[in-house]
């Protein structure tokens, strides 16, 4: 018996027919199963929500109405018209989510974004076997080898520590939902106090509302008049940069923390003074690994190098096709991780 797809992309986004329900979908939909709140993958405007619990309030913040989104546990399976439908956290910012989706025997996993490296503020990745994988590519290419996020760790405090020693402020910059936290958490606070900027800061609220411990960050709109922030450390997004916000800080030094600072760090130097190598999407040597230890036969590839992947893994003897899907591109550069424009 030909064995059936259990997904397929439609206009409105990645569907399954049998169990009635899109994955991440990209327009309204009646009954949308959402990965994880970043904008690309979270939109306005669907009928149902189903997330991880995890996630739940992030999800309810970008899209307003909690009443519509069902949380679960990860794990935990929901059936919808015989298809089981189970959450594996993915590991990319706190209440991200896999989709393993399931019928007669034939199982389908939907990746997100994901990461395998540590990071205090989600719950890690999890492998699950499968028939086919749908994984993001986002740095599908063989110079993307992530270091460890302690060392990278180590180095931000350093510098906070010798801009600190000249008397200047430590910009640190990252995008909103996810590296903010992620960079937070990173962060030693006996060094000096630490800011966040407005956007991010409601959402760091969740994130320790939902049991994340962080380190305490203040609002530096907040601060009396006159405030001297020499030697702090500043959280913000990447559109800070010239912003009328950042002159508060006096004498400043910034850097960028994203996967593109392994190719962009020395580009990019003008608009920044440091790159730091963090990302929190899957490097090259993981992405490999997850695929092969997956078991899938068939690997369908989003976000990025699909393309160049899927024709690797073509190669490699797998049956590969890169989906066409709007996880890249349309994203607003502060909330995911989309390579910027060239400057
Ligand atoms: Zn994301
Ligand atoms: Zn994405």
């Amino acid at each position: 018996m030909a064995k059936v797809d259990l997904l397929q992309l439609r206009p409105e986004g990645l569907y399954c027919e049998i169990g009635d329900f899109y994955i991440d979908p990209w327009r309204k939909v009646h009954r949308a199963v959402v990965t994880h709140a970043h904008s690309d993958h979270a939109r306005w405007g669907m009928g149902r929500y189903l997330c991880a619990e995890e996630g739940r309030d992030l999800l309810a913040a970008r899209v307003g109405t909690a009443s519509l989104i069902q949380g679960v546990a990860f794990g935990e399976v929901v059936h919808h018209r015989g298809v089981q439908v189970t959450l594996l956290p993915a590991g990319h910012i706190r209440g991200s989510a896999q989709v393993k989706v399931e019928y007669q025997g034939e199982i389908w996993i939907v990746t997100g974004d994901y990461k395998l490296q540590n990071d205090a503020t989600c719950t890690p990745f999890e492998l699950g076997r499968c028939h086919c994988l749908i994984t993001e590519t986002t740095f599908g290419l063989p110079i993307y080898r992530w270091r460890a996020p302690e060392a990278i760790g180590h180095e931000i405090n350093a510098w906070w520590r010798a801009n600190q020693s000249e008397g200047r402020t430590s910009v640190l910059l990252g995008y909103a939902l996810g590296k903010t936290q992620r960079l937070l958490s990173l962060l030693d606070p006996s060094i000096g106090p630490i800011y966040e900027h407005g956007s991010s800061a409601k959402l760091t609220e969740i994130y320790r509302a939902t049991g994340c411990a962080l380190p305490p960050a203040k609002n530096p709109t907040q601060e009396p008049k006159g405030t001297d922030f020499a030697g702090s450390m500043v959280l913000a997004p990447p559109s800070a940069v010239g912003s009328s916000w950042l002159r508060r800080f006096g004498d400043v030094r910034t850097a960028q923390a994203s996967g593109w600072m392994q190719i962009r760090g020395i580009r990019r130097r003008g608009a920044v003074d440091r790159g730091f190598v963090l990302s929190d999407h899957v490097d090259w040597p993981s992405l490999l690994s997850v695929i092969r230890e997956s078991g899938a036969e068939r690997v369908l590839t989003t976000h990025g190098y699909a393309a160049i992947v899927s024709r690797y893994l073509v190669e490699m003897g797998l049956d590969s096709t890169p989906l066409e899907t709007p996880f890249t591109g349309e994203a607003n550069a502060e909330e995911e991780e989309v390579e910027p424009a060239p400057v």
